[in-house]
């Protein structure tokens, strides 16, 4: 069988691959260009990128540089697809980082190689799949969205029954949710996609929320998923019976099954403070978008502006009447000028023929955010009463972020004081643009307010300045329960122990997946295992299911396992021994959702991404108590 990453044949003609090269990337090319001529020397010539950083996927090259390549492209191209587009021969494993070290402009190392290797599946081989065994355990999982749907796919290829509890109508959790105007995705979809379900139909490079549901609708209905689904329906708990997990559901119902999987997510339930009065306009959070309320000629409150407002704001502001913006804290931000492009058609094609361009181009967008910002995230002791920085590395960052805020506001002293933060830059979540927020905050109908909120009043909000504001519609643009994960279900473990009451606001788990006294329960974007220094959630999420797949395995025969308590305590030490020496545990930034009430940060993973995946390969058994 055809590698399926080889591309697939194409007659295209002359001047239809000329047009299809003008869009691509022209370092992923040069990479597809060595598989199709078996011609390493291309490695070795001056057409080559000149630098990295994330999403810019041109590396640097001058326009007279790509003109030469696309002209040698075309030749080895036309050449490939006159001998009928043969697969091409498998990489050793020397050139394939060679390869590796010419497209990002450095050095990977080593231990990184085999990583890559299994998320670019060049050799067609899905390795993080686990082979079906016969097994006694069935799971039920909870919750379709990202994470949900990759559990089922994998437990199905391991032949472990399952059942899915969704609360939704469909699938895509995250994705099914979030249908404010202007939600999009903030990682490249080339890499925000399951490794082994990529995708060449994106029309954007951040899709926008229809178009990753269908994503995620498309790759349900591929793996025939929905049978085992049941949908609109809510887990309410869960509680250990000694051998098996009683699941209740709303409908009343309880289904039994040895394991339990939660898929429930860290940015599912909303946040909506708790704010004294009454207001009565339309109001509802982002994530509960009413479409109903039109909000072309109204004003509009929208109170908060990270990820979210930062999209929603730039969006609805030229519909409506006017918008004010409440926001308490500025967020820094970094350019990112393909945020709103589309995707040409010669991308589409080049992704769909090309030999092992698409995999090269997630290598090339998953590269730049992998490992390097936690080093820079981490604090230097010799900045520790420095409120604005944390290291010279973050002073550096600093200064880049700031100059592209400041360049885009021009004179005004004004609105520059209020959105250039006063915070090291990426303690909060990190936000990226093409200018759509601060061209959005220069209209004149809108107003940014930098203060809280008050009080709510018949028609209006009232910020914490004082200051009153009219509003027809009330949109709450203010997060999620992030440190209360798994709110509301209750699980009730071994002896009767609750597991969100034991946890308080500091949540932990082992390795993110398992808890001791929680006998046969698995956690998927468990606490401990939020990005905030790169990398995507689908990553992490493949690690996790993979080992937790091999633990359902192990238990076959066995009536429980849970993590021994020294091996999680241990674990959970070393977390937050080493969250403290990074930049989000900074107490020089007030409000900062990955922070609980104490200031410690519990959602976080502070661990590289390739300690992460090499610690969840494969479980050590020795870490569990098995029964
Ligand atoms: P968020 O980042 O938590 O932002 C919440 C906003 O509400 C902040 O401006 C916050 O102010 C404000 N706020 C909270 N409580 C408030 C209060 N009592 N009074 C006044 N303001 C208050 O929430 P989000 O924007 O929904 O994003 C949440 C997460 O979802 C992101 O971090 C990201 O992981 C994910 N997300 C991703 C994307 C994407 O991929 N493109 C898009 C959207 C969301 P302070 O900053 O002062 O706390």
């Amino acid at each position: 069988m055809r590698n399926p990453h080889a591309g697939e044949p194409f007659t295209t003609s002359d001047d239809e691959i000329a047009v299809a090269l003008e869009d691509v990337s022209i370092p992923t090319l040069l990479l597809s260009m060595v598989h199709m001529s078996g011609d390493e020397r291309i490695l070795d010539g001056p057409l080559r990128p000149q630098g990295l950083f994330l999403n810019e996927v041109q590396g640097y090259m001058s326009e007279e540089d790509k003109a030469a390549v696309r002209a040698q492209a075309v030749e080895i191209i036309k050449d490939y697809r006159d001998r009928g587009c043969p697969e091409p021969a498998p990489v050793g494993p020397a050139l394939l980082k060679k390869m590796m070290a010419f497209l990002v402009c450095q050095e990977v190392p080593d231990e990184y190689v085999p990583m890559m290797l299994e998320e670019m599946e060049l050799d067609g081989r899905d390795d993080r799949a686990v082979e079906a065994r016969s097994t006694d355990v069935d799971v039920v999982v909870i919750g379709l969205g990202m994470s949900g749907l990759l559990a089922a796919i994998r437990l199905q290829e391991a032949g472990i029954g399952y059942t899915v509890v969704e609360k939704n109508a469909g699938v895509g959790g995250t994705w099914w949710e979030n249908s404010y105007p202007g939600a999009r995705v903030d990682v490249g979809n080339h890499f925000y996609c399951y490794s082994f379900e990529p995708s060449d139909h994106w029309t954007e490079f951040f899709a926008q929320q229809p178009e990753l549901q269908a994503y995620f609708q498309g790759v349900m209905d591929k793996h025939d998923v929905a049978k085992n689904v049941r949908f609109s329906t809510e887990v309410t708990a869960a509680t250990w019976a000694g051998d098996r997990w009683d699941v209740v559901l709303d409908t009343g119902e309880v289904l039994r099954a040895k394991a339990v999987i939660s898929a429930v997510g860290q940015l599912n339930r909303p946040y909506v403070p708790d704010v004294p009065g009454d207001f009565d306009g339309s109001q509802f959070h982002t994530s509960r978008w009413d479409h109903e309320v039109d909000v072309t000629g109204k004003r509009v409150v929208m109170v908060g502006a990270g990820a979210t407002g930062f999209q929603l704001a730039p969006t609805i502001a030229p519909q409506v009447e006017h918008l004010t913006v409440i926001q308490r804290t500025a967020q820094w931000m970094f350019p990112n000028p393909n945020y709103h492009e589309q995707v040409g058609p010669g991308v589409r094609w080049a992704l769909r023929h090309l030999p092992f361009y698409g995999r090269w181009y997630r290598f090339l967008i998953f590269w730049p955010g992998c490992d390097t910002g936690l080093e820079a995230a981490r604090i230097d002791p010799s900045f520790a009463d420095n409120p604005t920085v944390v290291s010279e590395v973050n002073e550096f960052t600093r200064q880049m972020f700031t100059d592209w805020i400041v360049s885009q506001v021009g004179d005004d002293e004004e609105l520059r004081a209020k959105v250039v933060p006063s915070y090291p830059p990426t303690a909060k979540r990190t936000l990226q643009d093409n200018g759509s927020w601060l061209t959005c905050l220069t209209r004149d109908n809108v107003e940014l307010v930098r203060a809280g909120v008050d009080r709510l009043e018949s028609g209006a909000v009232v910020d914490t300045d004082g200051n009153r504001h009219e509003a027809d519609v009330l949109v709450w643009a203010t997060g999620f329960r992030v440190n209360e994960p798994l709110f509301p279900l209750t699980i009730t473990g071994r002896d009767g122990r609750d597991l969100r009451a034991e946890w308080g606001d500091r949540p932990a788990a082992y390795l993110g997946m398992t808890s001791p006294g929680f006998p046969n329960f698995f956690m998927m974007y468990g606490p401990g295992t939020n990005l905030a220094s790169g990398g995507s959630l689908i990553f992490h999420s493949e690690c996790e299911i993979r080992y937790i797949v091999q633990c359902l395995q192990a238990l076959d025969g066995r009536t429980s396992m849970e993590p021994r308590q020294d091996k999680h305590d241990e674990w959970y030490a070393r977390c937050q021994a080493e969250l403290k020496t990074l930049v989000w545990s900074t107490p020089h930034v007030e409000h900062n959702f990955y922070r609980n009430a104490d200031g410690d940060v519990h959602c976080l993973s502070p661990w590289r991404l390739v300690d992460f995946w090499t610690w969840t390969r494969t479980p050590d058994l020795s870490d569990f108590v098995i029964q």
